[in-house]
């Protein structure tokens, strides 16, 4: 018996094997999980599929999470499929990545509200679907990042909703903790996928946290699954509203480490 034999979830934000929703689903598949992925469009399913069948699902749904009826035909989905669900795991983000380099001030309206739209009230409105599929509860799980706590260069409007989504979590945490959902995120340490290549100077930023964090290392998507795996399974069930920091220790360092070679 695994730690989630008998669990049903819907992982949402697979691009590749490189995505922390990839580290997420291994983890959870195999402690016993029974999974459902959504993809974003037709172009990711051929690198979706085999990766969803190597876990023994199949169960692939598409959605665009910036179109709303998109959204409820993944959850009719899977509400005729399994008709109810134990966890979600939100692996999604978005900005325009010529806004992702520069300044913050310089955001536009447009930009602004498509990314908080993607990036922030799209997990808001999973969690207002998955609420009517878990009469026993459950547990949904979305990925942040330290940019909504510090300034990280280049992070610019996504630090912005990230901040907006940590805030989410708490309240969600609070409407949804009466019938048993509990709500959390992952504030995960740089990892190199698909979503953060569009990041300006990324591999400068993956460069210092390897150099200044307490581990001395950054994270893989393999650990961040671990710690998914905690957050998704009974193991935290008195756990909710929680941002937890899967960074290496990154978090907790006020200056750059002395012993660090220059950048
Ligand atoms: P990724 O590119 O593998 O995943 C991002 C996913 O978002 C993709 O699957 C993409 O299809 C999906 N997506 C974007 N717009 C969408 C839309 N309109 N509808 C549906 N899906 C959409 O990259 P990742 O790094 O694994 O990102 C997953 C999450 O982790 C994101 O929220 C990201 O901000 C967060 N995160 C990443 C890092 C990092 O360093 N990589 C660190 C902390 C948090």
């Amino acid at each position: 018996m695994g730690l989630m034999t008998g669990k049903r979830g819907l992982i949402m934000g697979l691009a590749n094997d490189k995505s922390i929703a990839w580290g997420i689903a291994k983890a959870v598949a195999a402690e016993g999980a029974e999974l459902a992925f959504s993809y974003q469009g037709d172009a990711l399913l051929k690198r979706v599929q085999p990766l969803a069948e190597s876990l023994g699902s199949t169960l692939m749904v598409p959605c665009d999470v910036a179109d709303e009826a998109s959204v409820d035909a993944l959850f009719e989905r899977l509400q005729a499929e399994w008709g109810s669900l134990d966890f979600v795991v939100h692996a999604i983000g978005f900005s325009d990545k010529n806004e992702l380099r520069g300044r913050y001030v310089d955001t536009s309206p447009a930009n602004f509200a498509m990314t908080m739209n993607i990036s922030v009230y799209s997990f808001t409105a999973v969690c207002q679907r998955a609420e009517k599929m878990m009469p026993n509860g459950g547990s949904l799980l979305t990925l942040t990042y330290y940019g909504a706590e510090k300034v990280m260069p280049h992070y610019n409007v996504m630090g912005v909703a990230k901040a907006a989504l940590e805030a989410s979590v708490m309240y969600l945490a609070e409407d949804l903790g009466r019938d048993g959902i509990r709500v959390n995120a992952i504030s995960a340490g740089t990892i190199k996928t698909l979503a953060a290549s569009g990041i300006g100077d990324f591999r400068y930023i993956l460069k210092w946290n390897e150099y200044n964090s307490p581990l001395r290392r950054t994270v893989t998507q393999d650990e961040v699954g671990k710690s998914a795996l905690y957050l998704l399974s009974d193991l935290s069930s008195a756990v909710t509203g929680e941002v937890l920091h899967v960074d290496s220790g990154y978090h907790v360092i006020g200056m750059k480490n002395p012993e660090a070679p220059d950048l």
